[in-house]
């Protein structure tokens, strides 16, 4: 069984200090997939100065040299691995980046070229600002050939672009809500990749403020039951005491198993 650990939102606005509080004792168990915004837009979050929550403003990675210093270390140290996490992040009027931004091809073209330039990195997975696309949003991400790690995406054909293998996911999603006793509105997480033509999904289990160690373990439990994979994702910037706490005790659970094996998210989707 595959295990990885995914955070959101490195930009400009991170400092290393924050990123290293959180995390210096779990790169070393687990390399964390940070899901990055290369050119980040100030919306109204806790670690973004208020002056910025509407400026409109985008700042580039770049200008955060230390930043860029840290994450070049490490990623040679093999201790994070880096996603595109949109573009700029902005919400719009009509919707977050990639449900509502006008050009959603060029922001993930140039999103990638410019993380893996400046970051002498290999990009191959997106993660949607605030796990939402829309159906051009999602083919835009399918079309760069980039594997897309989410929460909660939809299956439902109606939702999303066509291809040959739309509607065997859809029943393999189907099937296992079944089989695990779900109702139609009751949340589920797929424990499996789920291949399109041109790509391949995989769903996270959300740790953040009030999520317990019992609820992720239910979760893992039953991706084990299941012979699936699972990803873990939270933000570095709300994960306080109590937070690094459970996530801490739940390393410590899933290293209990001898068949877990921690590993960049990136590899959920190989064979
Ligand atoms: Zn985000």
């Amino acid at each position: 069984m595959k295990f990885a650990l995914r955070d959101d939102d490195a930009c400009y606005f991170t400092p290393v200090a924050r990123l290293e509080r959180v995390y210096h004792d779990v790169w070393t168990r687990v390399p964390v997939c940070l899901a990055t915004v290369p050119f980040a837009v100030g919306y109204e979050r806790v670690g973004i100065p208020r002056e910025h929550w509407s400026s409109g403003e985008s700042f580039a990675l770049e200008r955060n040299g230390e930043l860029v210093a840290a994450l070049r270390e490490l990623i040679a140290a093999r201790r994070v691995t880096v996603a595109l996490h949109g573009y700029t992040h902005q919400d719009f009027p009509d919707g977050y980046e990639f449900q509502a931004a006008p050009d959603p091809e060029r922001r993930v073209r140039e999103g990638l070229k410019y993380l893996t330039g400046l970051l002498q990195a290999d990009v191959s997975v997106f993660v949607p600002p605030h796990n939402a696309l829309s159906k051009r949003g999602l083919s835009a991400v399918g079309n760069a050939g980039l594997n897309i790690l989410g929460s909660f995406l939809s299956f439902r054909p109606s939702m999303r672009p066509w291809d040959r293998r739309t509607l065997a996911n859809w029943w393999r999603v189907r099937r296992y809500r079944a089989a695990t006793g779900r109702r139609k509105s009751d949340p589920c997480i797929y424990p499996h990749p789920l291949r399109y033509a041109n790509h391949a999904e995989f769903g996270c289990h959300s740790l953040i403020p009030g999520t317990t160690l019992d609820q992720l373990v239910a979760g893992f439990d039953e991706a084990r039951r299941a012979g699936g994979d699972f990803c873990l994702a939270t933000h570095y910037w709300e994960v306080d005491g109590p937070m690094k706490a459970v996530m801490l005790r739940f390393l410590d659970h899933a290293a209990a198993h001898a068949d877990v094996r921690f590993v960049a998210a990136e590899e959920l989707f190989t064979v």
